[in-house]
């Protein structure tokens, strides 16, 4: 229940690709999922007789693992076809493989120093705010991009009918 409230707000915020799974949104809004927060506190909670910021690092750490282990299930679900190159799209693709955003992957992989898979995105984001940031970028950049030629090829495709 939480978890749709928030993305619904999400999806506002973003106004991102509305085939995106809630992961992923929320690595591209930066947000922690908020399930997962509550946990983190009910977790420093039952802990509390403890060194507070171990505690809590602790705890963020269980949030990091609990985050990826999702947006890596959630990312392998098929969606439709990729408009650019026919295979199955599910966001993973869009920002991982398709041969469209190349030029916008390489650029981000340059200022990273490396590349980004779905095993190793979350705690590459979480390295330093600098790579937060490019790889935000790369992905909200990639997923705006690719709504906004979807919808230009809808209304194309309206006008010919
Ligand atoms: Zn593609």
């Amino acid at each position: 229940m939480m978890v749709r409230t928030q993305r619904k707000m999400l999806l506002r915020v973003a106004s991102a690709y509305k085939t995106v799974s809630a992961v992923a949104l929320q690595i591209i809004t930066g947000t922690i999922p908020i399930d997962l927060l509550v946990k983190e506190r009910a977790y420093a909670h039952y802990h509390r007789q403890e060194e507070t910021r171990e505690v809590k690092e602790r705890a963020r750490d269980n949030s990091l693992i609990a985050w990826q282990q999702r947006w890596e299930s959630e990312t392998v679900k098929p969606n439709d076809e990729c408009m650019y190159c026919g295979k199955g799209d599910p966001a993973e693709h869009t920002i991982f493989k398709c041969s469209r955003w190349r030029e916008n992957r390489d650029s981000a992989y340059q200022e990273l120093g490396r590349e980004l898979t779905p095993e190793t995105l979350v705690m590459t984001m979480i390295t330093s705010d600098t790579a937060w940031k490019t790889t935000f970028n790369m992905i909200k950049t990639i997923m705006s991009a690719k709504e906004k030629e979807e919808m230009a090829r809808q209304e194309s495709e309206r006008r010919e009918n």
